[in-house]
């Protein structure tokens, strides 16, 4: 019964705090919820899928992308190039779908600054040591690679101050619960409802 605009659900957290899983995880509970892919110039990993984990493209067509400002934000993460684009962003917004954006600390600013009402949730892994452990478990990365994603986590994990939500992931359904429940929360918020006298049963 509503007509309302669709909301960014931007979810960031350090890598490893399983933020991935939590969000494949989220739309198969959550009813109507688009997912933002993005661009990338970073190589895909064993069992990605170009245009359904990301978009895989060479740095100059990224480049390109930048010039033609085809991106709401883009940003330099671990050595490569990751970007928005805002027409996926628009249409869902005004076909009214809320949208679920896997981005980093930096992108999630680009978009508050230019979507103010944009939901930000910062998910963490329960301690550091637990954070590394399931980076080393992950096994999709090289020791130095660890080791850069550690220390890049220790300086992003000071930005939740900037979010509105806080997810502590220790358990994986207690965390999809948690983030389902914020977004189904946002659904309700007045402020994001258009309605007619109407549609609340009351005649005129
Ligand atoms: P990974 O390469 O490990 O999948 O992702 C590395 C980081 O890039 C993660 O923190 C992820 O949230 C972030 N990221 C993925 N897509 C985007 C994007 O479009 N924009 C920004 N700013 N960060 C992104």
């Amino acid at each position: 019964m509503s007509r309302r605009r669709g909301t960014l659900i931007v979810v960031s957290a350090p890598s490893g705090a399983g933020k991935t899983t939590l969000c494949r995880e989220v739309r198969s509970v959550v009813p109507e919820l688009a997912y933002s892919v993005s661009y990338t110039t970073r190589a895909p990993r064993a069992g990605e899928m170009d245009g359904v984990d990301f978009r895989f493209v060479a740095e100059a067509v990224f480049s390109e992308m930048v010039a033609r400002s085809e991106f709401a934000e883009w940003a330099v993460v671990h050595g490569n190039l990751y970007g928005t684009s805002t027409r996926t962003l628009e249409q869902a917004l005004e076909a009214g779908r809320d949208i679920l954006l896997d981005i980093d600390t930096q992108g999630a600013r680009q978009l508050r600054s230019r979507y103010p009402e944009a939901v930000l949730i910062f998910v963490v892994a329960p301690t550091m040591a637990e954070l590394e452990q399931r980076l080393r478990e992950r096994r999709s990365d090289a020791p130095q690679e660890i080791a850069r994603r550690l220390v890049r986590a220790r300086e992003e994990v000071v930005a939740w101050r900037e979010y509105d939500y806080l997810i502590i992931n220790r358990d994986l359904k207690e965390a999809v619960d948690q983030l389902a429940a914020v977004i189904q929360a946002e659904r309700c918020r007045t402020s994001r409802l258009s309605l007619r006298r109407s549609d609340l049963g009351i005649s005129d």
